[in-house]
């Protein structure tokens, strides 16, 4: 599932390609991804401007002229691309947003949606994500008040958007790594140290990631190079079987809160 450094990825992408240019057209194939009808959703759009896109977590927000908002959210299987009709690729596409020089794509958007919201409604859907790891109040101290009453262990709380938006199944593994800390760690027995290490790691793990343009490899135009270099950066992450580039241990998939998470055995302690 994309998560804050691949949505970040889109953002840049999307403002080189779409901010400030004009919606010639939408075509809707699978009703349920947006939130109104599909002729209401053409009549809304149709020669709207898109001023800017912006992220909040793992959403984005599209900046239409007449003070609507589209929210997006990819969840498991969406992506999306942009480019002519002979460019797209071959797979299911849900909506298409179409402009002068280009066609935007949603793409495998079952699960995720693409809402047309007033402001209002939008600062509604959005109103419990937690902070943005990027917010600059949020220092180490504050970091680790986030976690202060949860006591479950630590990739569960790092993977709630309502303590903090943006971290998913993987960053949160290559989070902790990269803090020497485990993902089964219970919060309660975490301490200061170990919170400053965490927050210092979500940063450089994160902006990495960002540059190297995120962890999934489907390309957003035919010219895009930047999506998905951080795949061959991923330290933990569906690594099980292979060795750790720190220690030469074998990566182990464990299972934290029901989901699958990876560790190194010798670099991460309990
Ligand atoms: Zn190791």
């Amino acid at each position: 599932m994309p998560e804050l450094p691949e949505m970040e990825t889109y953002r840049k992408l999307l403002n080189e390609q779409i901010a400030g240019a004009v919606i010639t057209g939408t075509e809707v194939t699978r009703d349920k991804s947006i939130n109104v009808s599909p002729d209401e959703f053409q009549q809304m759009l149709v020669g709207r401007t898109i001023w800017y896109v912006e992220r909040r977590g793992k959403h984005l927000i599209f900046h239409l002229d007449n003070g609507k908002r589209l929210e997006l959210h990819l969840m498991l299987g969406g992506s999306m691309f942009f480019g002519s009709e002979e460019e797209k690729p071959d797979r299911t596409i849900q909506v298409t947003i179409r402009f002068e020089h280009g066609n935007l794509y949603f793409i495998g958007l079952r699960l995720g949606h693409l809402h047309l919201l007033s402001v209002k409604e939008l600062e509604g859907a959005l109103a419990k994500l937690g902070p943005d790891p990027f917010d600059k109040r949020l220092n180490a101290a504050k970091f680790a008040d986030l976690f202060a009453k949860k006591r479950g262990t630590l990739k569960a709380s790092l993977v709630d958007q309502q303590v903090l938006s943006g971290i998913g199944n993987c960053y949160a593994d290559e989070i902790v790594y990269a803090a020497s800390i485990r993902p089964d760690a219970k919060i309660p027995t975490l301490e200061s140290g170990d919170w400053e290490r965490l927050h210092t790691s979500m940063h450089s793990v994160l902006k990495e990631a960002i540059a190297r343009g995120g962890y999934m490899d489907q390309p957003f135009t035919a010219a895009d190079t930047l999506t998905g270099g951080y795949d061959e950066l991923c330290q933990v992450y569906d690594r099980a079987g292979e060795s750790c580039r720190r220690c030469g241990s074998t990566i182990e998939q464990i299972e934290v809160a029901s989901r699958k998470a990876f560790v190194c055995p010798s670099c991460q302690k309990e």
